[in-house]
């Protein structure tokens, strides 16, 4: 089936006629028919509109287009709510956007259609991409679907969820603490999160706007070589975008990684992290020495302060960032007899638990007598996590931890308690606050129930082609990412 396969796989037997991109789409569709009741990745999906869109691309294809021209002609990808795709709603998980459709597209979106994709659907994610589980969305809870009674991480469990049970072909997602590493390791896929400056957020509505990033969510690591040098580059509408070129990144996928130093930071040995998940990050670390890479015990001694600083800061920005949904520009509008009742019932009756909190939290930091001894001082922790890691690169070539302390957990089993679920982000929080680049693969299994495990590996900023190198060697020369969910119709 065509949507089993990956992007360069498809790209392939689209090249040689094997299979069409309207059949491949087709497969897609079959498949959200077959099993999305059950995994809910997809919020909506307009599959009318995504076969139209297959046939312009086979259209291209026969008329002489290839893929060394546009590398995702005719590929499915699906699309996390956050991200502005011209004519289709955008709800962010959220009530408060209403029936909100996006009268433009975002820069990574223009980009992938311009490289040819289709780009469909508009994947489930926790309200504003604040969580870690999805199950903060407006729009019911996304199941894992190695496991249907537990979480596929968030908050871009859909994109995570469509991917491993090949709803599409690879998917876009964001990270602001983790939103793409953890679903990616929960679910058995590779996600990457890019350097904070490498891909324009033109056209994702913030959440913390110096922590934010897209990134892919794919089946292997080429396949998130490909997409990021599809995504990647300065754009003039989002000033925080560097002009930094944009190399080829599958062209560093040799397996050789012989002399590359490894870094593992002691500090990343928690009281909780489960001795299965240990296990498997323990074997990676040994698999990488037989590559061999140099593996040297590093420090990032700012570490337990990272939480605590990412909770200040992006509730900060996300107090700011949110302040726009009042009712008056987007979406929901309740009634009110002066503006500020209308502001305060819109607002209560249009975000949910968890943004409402981030909100007050935010405001709380920000407001005046609180400013300096929390925000202020959060920015100059900030400053020093980040010189942790630059001084850790002056050393070591890419960090290897675990991506999550623990496999996917039961739906409910931490929604009450939101500390807990903060916990769950230990592992992926630093890298953006660090402004570095990250990536989640796939590195083994938990034994029962059987539940992917995550091995994260952080990169130096525009590190990125070292990143991809490193994990495509470990991929390869394992396999942990040919694993497929057992899904049965429903
Ligand atoms: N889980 C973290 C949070 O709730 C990170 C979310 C994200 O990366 N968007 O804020």
């Amino acid at each position: 089936m065509p949507n089993h396969l990956t992007l360069s796989g498809l790209a392939a037997s689209l090249a040689r006629r094997d299979v069409s991109a309207r059949e491949a789409t087709q497969a897609c569709l079959d498949q959200i028919a077959r099993v999305d009741g059950q995994i809910h990745a997809f919020i909506r999906h307009d599959g009318a509109d995504a076969l139209a869109q297959a046939d312009a691309a086979d259209l291209a294809l026969a008329a002489g287009a290839t893929h060394a021209q546009k590398p995702l002609l005719g590929i499915p990808i699906a699309i996390k709510d956050v991200l502005a795709v011209q004519g289709q709603p955008l709800q962010c998980g959220s009530k408060i956007l209403g029936e909100f459709v996006s009268p433009y597209d975002a820069t990574v979106i223009e980009k992938l259609k311009a490289a040819g994709a289709i780009v469909f659907g508009r994947l489930n994610m926790d309200e504003f991409a604040m969580g870690s589980s999805t199950e903060n969305s407006a729009f019911g809870v996304t199941r894992n679907p190695w496991d249907l009674s537990r979480i596929p991480g968030g908050s871009s469990g859909g994109s995570a969820a469509a991917v491993a049970a090949d709803e599409c072909l690879a998917s876009l997602g964001t990270d602001t603490g983790g939103s793409i590493r953890q679903p990616a390791a929960l679910c058995g896929c590779v996600g990457l999160k890019p350097t904070y400056g490498r891909v324009s957020r033109y056209g994702l509505v913030a959440f913390a706007s110096s922590l934010d990033q897209i990134g892919p969510f794919t089946k292997d690591v080429r396949d998130a070589a490909t997409l990021l040098g599809v995504m990647s580059g300065v754009d003039p509408r989002d000033s925080t975008s560097v002009p930094q070129p944009v190399p080829d990144y599958t062209a560093g996928l040799t397996g050789d990684i012989r002399g590359l130093k490894l870094g593992l930071p002691k500090e990343y040995l928690i009281g909780g992290l489960d001795p299965e998940v240990k296990a498997a990050v323990d074997a990676a670390v040994k698999h990488y020495a037989q590559l061999g890479a140099e593996i040297v015990e590093i420090s990032l001694p700012h570490t337990d302060y990272a939480i605590a600083t990412y909770y200040i800061i992006a509730t900060a920005e996300a107090s700011a960032n949110l302040a726009r949904f009042d009712g008056i520009r987007y979406g929901l509008r309740m009634e009110g007899s002066d503006p500020t009742e209308l502001y305060r019932r819109t607002r209560g009756a249009g975000f949910g638990a968890e943004v409402k909190r981030r909100i007050i939290l935010g405001t709380y930091v920000l407001s005046s007598g609180y400013h300096d001894a929390y925000y202020l001082r959060a920015q100059k922790v900030r400053t020093l996590i980040r010189n942790d890691f630059l001084k850790a690169f002056e050393t070591v070539d890419a960090i290897l931890t675990p991506t999550t302390p623990t496999a996917a957990f039961k739906i409910g089993e931490k929604s009450d308690d939101p500390l807990q679920m903060y916990l769950s982000d230990i592992f992926t929080i630093s890298c953006n606050l660090a402004g570095i680049c990250g990536m989640s693969l796939p590195c083994g299994f938990t034994q029962s129930p059987r539940l992917p495990i995550g091995l994260q590996l952080l990169g130096k900023p525009f590190g990125e082609e070292t990143l991809l190198k490193i994990a495509h060697a470990y991929e390869q020369s394992t396999g942990w990412h040919r694993e497929k969910p057992r899904l049965s119709p429903g």
